[in-house]
């Protein structure tokens, strides 16, 4: 059976790398499995063709070592209904992941901030309700076998936002970066700059904790104490 430790959401084929992914990358690499699941193929963008983008994805997911499901929502026509809660449960269902990662459902930031796109914040309310659809044994519209995905954190944290966690991600930079440039097609955003305002980003979260680079998180519930965490002496 085909099955993810971490499953990642993201709306557009980029979303995921840019968002979180040099974490995807030192999950990986420390053996944990990841899902990706886009759900477009961003074709409203202002770069790229549908093809193109679901080449690159491709690449991204094969350079990354991950698995990639690409879903047929419409480009800007990501909305919160039944019908897509049941889908996103079905992608549940289909990885049982334990961790579940998707973008932050609430951006008040204004229109020029790309991590405010609708279709981020739509996706993060989808997957919220869809953990929840995912355990219901009674719900027939979805396929699969119930499945309680235990954690669900959000990236594209908007900048008001406190911070739930950060992880120290300096030593996949390099590799984040070669992930991230699949997405041939979108370097021109930002006069392209694109990868240089993502990797200022994660200095400024770097800066918080002391390193060089991070990557920020949001979780809603209480994390459970763990001691493991705090004792830890492998920061990278
Ligand atoms: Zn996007």
């Amino acid at each position: 059976m085909l099955m993810a430790d971490i499953l990642v959401f993201g709306a557009h084929p980029d979303d995921a790398e840019f968002g979180m992914g040099a974490s995807m990358v030192k999950f990986v690499r420390s053996g944990a499995s990841v899902a990706l699941c886009v759900l477009t193929r961003g074709e409203s963008g202002t770069f790229g063709t549908p093809e193109q983008r679901e080449r690159e994805m491709k690449a991204a997911a094969e350079m990354l070592g991950g698995e990639l499901e690409i879903l047929s929502y419409r480009d800007c026509q990501v909305f919160d209904t039944f019908e897509s809660r049941v889908r996103l449960a079905e992608v549940v269902r289909k990885f049982r992941p334990k961790l579940v990662f998707a973008p932050y459902h609430t951006n008040p930031s204004f229109h020029k901030d790309g991590a405010a796109h609708p279709d981020h914040t739509s996706t993060g309310t989808i997957v919220r309700s869809a953990l929840r659809y995912a355990r219901f044994a009674g719900l027939k519209e979805a396929k699969g076998e119930p499945w309680n995905a235990e954690h669900l954190l959000y990236y594209m944290v908007p900048r008001s936002h406190s911070l739930s966690l950060l992880n120290d991600v300096t030593k996949y930079m390099d590799e984040w970066q070669a992930i991230a440039s699949c997405h041939t097609s979108q370097l021109s955003l930002r006069d392209g700059k694109v990868l240089q305002n993502l990797r200022r980003f994660r200095e400024a979260y770097g800066n918080v904790l002391g390193v060089e680079c991070a990557e920020a998180f949001v979780s809603e519930e209480p994390i459970t104490f763990n001691l493991g965490m705090f004792l830890n002496q492998d920061k990278g």
